[in-house]
């Protein structure tokens, strides 16, 4: 087990040595998601492990946890939200390459060196697992859900029932 995450890596020699990694990635290096949440509280807590499965195909597993601060849409207040990713990914070339992995690899784009940014591909994961509208469960939130219901909904018992109205038509003289 190494505990220096690698910036970037041959997954493929990776592989044949069977690496592992357990590490952090920092906080202040994550750019792209600092971008898009309140703050990134916390570095990102990250295993990767590189191996072959029964087809020879290059795996890499990836694991990873940070803390972000995000801001409800509801209430307007921030709150700390735990994003836990799991993945399994395998290098490709090309989208040729990627259309043709089985199903349940995620491609991982190698540049022309044949290596991978990997802080780069686990920091994309999490951004995916980003909630599109963020919001506290509603124990927390200071705007509750009742609130967000604006007039009144008619209740079954409201709304004419079509068969009265028929019956009424017939009786009339
Ligand atoms: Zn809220």
């Amino acid at each position: 087990m190494q505990n220096r995450l690698p910036l970037t890596i041959d997954p493929t020699k990776a592989a044949q040595k069977r690496l592992d990694y357990a590490g952090n990635y920092l906080a202040k290096n994550a750019n792209r998601l600092s971008e898009l949440v309140e703050n990134v509280n916390s570095d990102i807590e990250c295993s990767l492990s590189f191996g072959f499965d029964e087809q020879r195909l290059c795996v890499i597993s990836i694991d990873a946890k940070v803390t972000v601060k995000l801001e409800c849409q509801r209430c307007q207040q921030a709150y700390d939200k735990l994003i836990h990713v799991k993945n399994k990914f395998s290098p490709v070339k090309s989208d040729a390459q990627a259309e043709a992995l089985p199903e349940h690899y995620e491609p991982a784009l190698v540049n022309e060196f044949g290596e991978i940014d990997m802080l780069s591909l686990v920091e994309e994961e999490i951004i995916l697992s980003l909630p599109i509208v963020p919001v506290h469960d509603s124990e927390h939130c200071k705007v509750s859900e009742a609130d967000f219901v604006f007039g009144q909904i008619p209740t079954e018992d409201d709304k004419p029932n079509p068969f009265a109205i028929l019956a009424s038509l017939k009786n009339k003289p």
